[in-house]
């Protein structure tokens, strides 16, 4: 209380009742005796309903904004999806013809593969660029899978069309793989000073263990991709196997 009389603060807070009831009270029986608070508080009640009031013109008044409904957007979005949806075809069609032209590449390595079990040649081995050209495609056509986004026109059935092509890819580059640990292995026996032939007639000690090997390989990444199909996890193990087989074919590159 400001001498006799209640302070604005108290006249604003029994307006906007945020007193206690004691003072609430208190302020009943002040008011009716005296005029000045009456005044007061009925100033700041007719501000307030001036407060509503303008603030009710300014929300009538306002103008309404435009409709959206989807038919008004729709144009606009429409362009986006069908834009991104074509180049997302075009990005799979590169994709998976990536995957099977290294698939082809890998199967018409395989020829020369055949003969160089009958007769060695460490040369020929190590020059075939065929299945490092067919991994390099494999290369190309997984990294594309990891900054695809989920969804948009990749179907569960191009995952699986892509998934079989660079399994299959990946298992005949495999046996290119057991080739080249053979080689590595003769090269290994030779610079110990063996001749070729009895390095040739040690060479399923290499052979063997890389065969069984590849059929666990196989097997396993068939389990491992089919239960994975399109999943992150799945194009990481394809990408794995890729570069490990990369490295397998460039190696004796380095060493012969
Ligand atoms: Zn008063």
């Amino acid at each position: 209380m400001i001498g006799k009389h209640f302070s604005e603060e108290m006249i604003i807070g029994y307006l906007y009742h945020t007193l206690t009831d004691a003072r609430r009270e208190e302020m009943d029986v002040h008011l009716l005796a005296c005029p000045h608070c009456r005044n007061v508080l009925a100033a700041h009640e007719a501000q307030q309903k001036q407060i509503d009031l303008a603030l009710k013109q300014t929300i009538m008044n306002a103008p309404a904004s435009a409709p959206v409904s989807f038919a008004a957007i729709a144009p606009q979005l429409r362009s986006g999806v069908r834009l991104s949806a074509r180049w997302e075809r075009l990005v799979n069609g590169f994709t998976v013809a990536t995957a099977v032209s290294g698939l082809i590449l890998a199967l018409l390595s395989l020829f020369p593969l055949v003969q160089l079990f009958w007769a060695w040649d460490l040369h020929l081995a190590a020059t075939d660029p065929l299945p490092t050209i067919a991994s390099v495609c494999f290369g190309l056509a997984t990294v594309g899978q990891f900054e695809r986004r989920p969804g948009i026109s990749f179907s569960h059935l191009l995952a699986s069309v892509l998934t079989l092509l660079l399994w299959l890819g990946t298992a005949v580059i495999g046996l290119q793989n057991i080739l080249v640990l053979r080689d590595l292995f003769m090269w290994v026996v030779m610079v110990q000073g063996s001749t070729p032939q009895a390095a040739l007639r040690m060479s399923p000690l290499a052979v063997l263990p890389a065969a069984i090997l590849w059929v666990i390989v196989v097997i396993g990444g068939a389990e491992y991709h089919r239960r994975r199909i399109g999943q992150r996890e799945s194009w990481r193990l394809l990408a794995l196997t890729i570069v490990i087989q990369l490295l397998l074919l460039l190696l004796p590159r380095f060493l012969f």
